[in-house]
Parts: C-alpha cells; sequence; structure tokens
C-alpha cells in the first residue's frame, strides 16, 4: 500500500500525529476534523496514499464512500442535525488544502449558510476529544 512521509494524513494514519480517531478498518481511518466547518465535522481517508479523485483506486474509494456511510449514521446519530453534506475537494479552486483523498462527513444545521470554500478556524480541542467518544460509542 503506497504511502508517503511528507503526507499530514499518512502521518495521522501511522499514528506520528494525534488525531481524534473515531473507527479504523484495514482500508480507511475516520477522525475528527480540528478545524470544523461545524459540530461534528469529520474526515474519512483510505489508508492508501492518493492525492484525489483522478488518482485514487477504485477500491479505496469504494472503502472511503462505505466508512463514511457509517460515520454519517453515527453524526446523525449523536447530533441529529437538520442535515449532512458528504463532501470531497479536489484541487486548488476547490479549496484542496490536504493532498491526501479525503471525504468530509460535515452535519449541517438550518441555517447555518455554510459556502463550500468555508475556511479554516481551529475547533475546541476538548469539546471535539468528547464529541469522539460520543461518535465511537454510537457506530
Ligand atoms: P480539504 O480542504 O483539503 O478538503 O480538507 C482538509 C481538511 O483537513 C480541513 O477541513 C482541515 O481542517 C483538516 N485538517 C488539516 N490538518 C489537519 C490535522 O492535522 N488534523 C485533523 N484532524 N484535520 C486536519
Ligand atoms: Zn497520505
Amino acid at each position: 500500500m503506497s504511502t508517503d512521509p511528507d503526507c499530514i494524513f499518512c502521518k495521522i494514519i501511522a499514528g506520528e500525529i494525534p488525531c481524534f480517531r473515531i473507527y479504523e478498518d484495514s482500508e480507511t481511518f475516520a477522525f475528527m476534523d480540528i478545524n470544523p466547518a461545524n459540530e461534528g465535522h469529520a474526515l474519512v481517508i483510505p489508508r492508501e496514499h492518493a492525492r484525489d479523485v483522478y488518482s485514487v483506486s477504485d477500491t479505496a474509494i469504494a472503502a472511503t464512500v462505505k466508512t463514511a456511510k457509517r460515520i454519517a449514521a453515527a453524526v446523525d446519530k449523536t447530533l441529529n442535525p437538520e442535515g449532512l453534506n458528504l463532501l470531497q475537494c479536489n484541487g486548488p479552486a476547490a479549496a484542496q488544502s490536504v493532498m491526501h483523498f479525503h471525504m468530509h462527513v460535515l452535519p449541517r444545521r438550518d441555517g447555518d449558510d455554510l459556502k463550500l470554500n468555508w475556511g479554516l478556524e481551529a475547533g475546541d480541542m476538548d469539546a471535539i476529544d468528547r464529541l469522539a467518544e460520543r461518535l465511537r460509542n454510537n457506530l
């Protein structure tokens, strides 16, 4: 399986950078976004390093979508949002900032007026930690 030693998400999978882990299996890894656009914002990534939708393997993207479905269900059960986006960004105009294919699991609230390129703002790490535990308990 290909990995990139300079990739921040490959480092998270390898345990070299800490994260608030929600779930992992042989092909995928799910964790909280530390700059959440909304409470409960999570990321799902394939273990295999690929930059974007153009280079990710069929196997890796299928496994990632399957895990994203599972995480979305846990987010819905835990937070009961009015909506939820599964989102995946490629290239600068789409505001891709980490060059390891990933899917956002993004709960939505009525009237949150979230834009596609929402900008990054650090969340409350203690709150994110507590939320990760609640999501793990609802998998
Ligand atoms: P993109 O903009 O590439 O679609 O999304 C990348 C996401 O990764 C952003 O939402 C950003 O907050 C998140 N991110 C960047 N660095 C880290 C990190 O070190 N840990 C975690 N948990 N999320 C990160
Ligand atoms: Zn990577």
